[in-house]
């Protein structure tokens, strides 16, 4: 899956997971607060790792994006308190409309908002960490009952969705409670929240806490077990590609960000990938636009260049080296361990032994940090991992290399290689 944003306007995606069989449609909502990691990685994970067989998930991973890639709570204050008014003024002003219309959508029956929150809430005073005026392990509702056309009786269904997400929980701090927050009796504050605005426009509606006590994954696996536990209880049907453990929840969020910058023409594989990418051809005067295999993936400009981020997380740093663009190239001939292979630019290739790309006529190769010198143009030559310098690669295990195509000084594409053979500086 793919989503595509031009830099300059970093605006929430909308994901729609459709099963194409009949059933009702759960609203997720994560990142309304950019510093609340555990919610909208589980909005993230939704979108990309899980299928929907029966019903529709429709998801908003990334709500507050611009404070989700600054790891700012609300760089324009907190966005949760921007529900009952709002002067048309306020730089969220157009982010609220269209999530309100989402929120209304006649086909939208239940939505739940996820947040990190402190602690871990009890009715009852247990110690500093573990009371009634923490959040963290709740599903908070503003009422007992909603004048809703489904889920009306949300207290129930809470408890429900609660029995079944706390099933396998022996420990007792990480078992979910209801906190019903009794907004309509008084509670200023959570009168101008996203649920409160949900409940009274006839939708079901609760917030989901995840413990800031526990690191993002396991923050992460709380909300997946709540999601879970919705789902099941509203009769949507899914399956998802990896398994609900700490060790594979970490490893999901840990690895495989793909991203590619102007319509392919830079194609990077940024798993492990260096602090800062240098020389990256970058089309002159022309606004950065990129897409990315994740919806939590932003690049944003940043003095000379630009940082990669994935969430709350630094990816890297690309120091850019402007060109002109050339569209003439679509596709190279490489001799990859000895058997040719048509290769399109804007895709990366695996690599065991050796690779040599085949003369193109107009075109030169430019193997990034080849050590021969000598060479205008690179095509031609059989090249193994270590004629290549390490520091180039873009990854911190000196695997992945850049090999690029111009056209006289225009700049026409690229491919990445990927040497998957044994790498002696690996240290796995
Ligand atoms: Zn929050």
């Amino acid at each position: 899956m793919l989503y595509s944003e031009v830099a300059t306007a970093l605006e929430f995606t909308l994901h729609k997971l459709d099963s194409g069989v009949t059933g009702p449609t759960l609203l997720v909502i994560g990142g309304i607060q950019g510093d609340e990691p555990g919610g909208f990685t589980a909005a993230s994970l939704l979108v990309n790792d899980y299928q929907v067989t029966k019903g529709q998930v429709w998801i908003v991973p990334n709500l507050n994006f611009d404070s989700i890639i600054r790891r700012s709570r609300g760089i324009y204050g907190d966005m949760n308190r921007k529900f009952s008014t709002l002067r048309n003024s306020d730089p969220e002003f157009e982010t609220i409309g269209k999530i309100k219309a989402i929120i209304k959508d006649p086909q939208v029956s239940m939505i739940l908002n996820l947040h990190d929150g402190s602690g871990f809430y009890h009715e009852e005073y247990i110690d500093k960490d573990e009371n009634s005026q923490r959040w963290g392990q709740s599903i908070v509702i503003d009422q007992s009952t909603i004048p809703a056309k489904h889920y009306g009786d949300i207290e129930s269904v809470a408890r429900r969705v609660i029995a079944s997400a706390n099933r396998d929980t022996a420990d007792s701090k990480a078992q979910f409670r209801l906190k019903n927050t009794r907004t309509r009796e008084g509670d200023k504050e959570m009168e101008k929240t996203l649920t409160y605005f949900a409940i009274n426009n006839g939708k079901a509606a609760m917030g989901i806490e995840a413990s800031k006590n526990y690191p993002t994954h396991v923050r992460t696996l709380q909300h997946l077990r709540v999601l879970e536990s919705m789902m099941d209880t509203m009769g949507i049907t899914y399956s998802r590609n990896f398994k609900l453990t700490e060790k594979s929840v970490f490893d999901k969020i840990g690895s495989n960000i793909q991203l590619a910058l102007f319509d392919n023409k830079i194609r990077l594989d940024l798993d492990d990938s260096r602090r800062s990418i240098g020389y990256v051809p970058m089309k002159k005067r022309s606004p950065m636009e990129f897409t990315a295999n994740n919806p939590l993936v932003a690049v944003v400009k940043s003095n000379q260049g630009y940082k990669v981020r994935y969430g709350n997380r630094g990816v890297t740093f690309l120091d850019p080296q402007h060109f002109i663009f050339d569209d003439s190239l679509q596709q190279a001939d490489f001799e990859i361990d000895g058997k040719n292979r048509l290769v399109p630019l804007g895709t990366v290739v695996d690599v065991n032994e050796s690779f040599s790309v085949t003369p193109i006529k107009d075109h030169r190769v430019n193997i990034i940090g080849f050590k021969r010198t000598g060479y205008s143009n690179e095509s031609g030559l059989s090249i193994r991992r270590h004629e290549i310098l390490p520091r180039f690669s873009v990854d911190k295990q000196a695997n992945k290399f850049r090999v690029e195509f111009y056209k006289g000084k225009k700049y026409s594409g690229m491919v990445l290689v990927n040497f998957v053979g044994d790498n002696k500086l690996a240290k796995k």
